[in-house]
Order: structure tokens, then sequence, then C-alpha cells
């Protein structure tokens, strides 16, 4: 949910490489501290706020998923997780999916991260299951006009896919950047009818990690 106080939950590891990814420390599985589930529920239940994002890195990849987000659950409050959706676990209780699929503009330059990322970046079967099984968001991350076809293509081939579930985010490390492709991405969503995603923690820190 966008704009809602939420306390995140990030996990480590994502095989991707996104060449404009803004969390390249938690590409290494082991990046981070170890905590244990019941530690994480806990320290969760003492922020105030509704809603609990998890993200990553590729929450999805992570084996422990189903089992935090079972635990987390009786704390009544509202579970997003986040995923590229290139993996599928079927029957976890959460309210909300988040699915950001990675168009080619993510492609790194270095060609042996290049060729993983191609092979793993689009599973179209799993965009399948992961809308057809939860209540879900569609989030693509945009750099530049040329990448409304390949938007569009993509939605076709998911199918069934419903388009006031639809964002468009630009593409932005900086506040500088955010604003200059904003205007680019608002008239995207004039004339398809998809929502614009903002990115407050740019808009509000630029680049520096709030605390
Ligand atoms: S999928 Fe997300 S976490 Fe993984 S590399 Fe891409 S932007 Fe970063």
């Amino acid at each position: 949910m966008a704009g809602v106080p939420s306390v995140f939950v990030r996990l480590a590891g994502c095989p991707l490489r996104c060449r404009w990814c803004d969390t390249k420390y938690a590409w290494d599985e082991a990046a981070g501290a170890e905590h244990n589930i019941g530690d994480i529920v806990e320290a969760v239940r003492q922020w105030p706020c509704k809603f609990i994002v998890i993200t990553g890195g590729e929450p999805m990849i992570n084996p422990d998923l189903p089992d935090l987000v079972r635990k987390l659950k009786p704390s009544g409050k509202h579970i997003t997780i986040e995923t590229a959706g290139i993996a599928f676990i079927p029957d976890m209780p959460c309210d909300l999916m988040s699915i950001s699929p990675k168009l080619s503009n993510s492609t790194p330059s270095d060609r042996h991260l290049a060729a993983i990322h191609e092979g793993s970046r689009l599973d179209i079967t799993v965009l399948q299951e992961l809308i057809a099984n939860y209540r879900y968001q569609l989030k693509f991350v945009v750099d530049s006009q040329g990448d409304l076809p390949e938007i569009q293509r993509t939605i076709e081939k998911i199918g069934n896919v419903d388009s006031q579930k639809v964002m468009l985010m630009p593409q932005a490390a900086t506040r500088h950047e955010l604003m200059a492709k904003s205007p680019m991405v608002v008239d995207m969503c004039k004339s398809t009818g998809f929502a614009f995603c903002q990115r407050l923690q740019i808009l509000l820190w630029c680049d520096a990690s709030p605390t």
C-alpha cells in the first residue's frame, strides 16, 4: 500500500542484478544480520503502524518466507510482499502481492551478469500464477518513453490483467532524476489509464536512506 506508514522487513538475496537496483547491498544471501522469525515478529510488533512490507532482495526465493508470513499474520497488520515475480509460492496469508516484472531497461551492462539477468527476469507462467492466486498490483519501472510498448506486450502475454492494478514508476536514483522523468511517466499514465507510482523515499530523502 503506497503512502501509508509501514514497517519494512528486508530479506537478503536476489539473483537478478538489475542495472539500476537501489538495494544492491541486499543481493547477497549472507547480507545483513541473521534473525530468527520470532525476533522479527517481535520487532515488527513494536512499531505502531498497521502495514508490513516484506521486501528484498527478492523475498520469494527465501525458503523461510511462508513461515514468516504465517507468523506475522496474527498481528492483524496488512502484509504486502514486494517481488519481481520470478518465483511462485502458494497459500501465503498475505494481503497484497506487489509484483514488479523487470523490463529490458534493467539489464546490467556486464555481459556475464546480463546473461544471468536475461535468463530469469521474466517468467510469464509465474506472473500468471501470482495474479491468479493473490490480490496484486503490477508495478513497472519506466526509464524512457520506449518502455511503453514492452510494458504493454508483457501485460498482454500475462493476460487477464486488471489495468486498474497497473502502476508506472519512474526509474530514478536521485530527486533530480525523479523530477526530470516524472512528467514523461505521467503522460504515459494519461494515455493508458495506468496509475502513477511515486518514489516517496527519493522525493523526501533523495538517495540517502531514511532513519
Ligand atoms: S529484482 Fe529488485 S532487488 Fe533484485 S536486483 Fe532487481 S531491483 Fe534489485
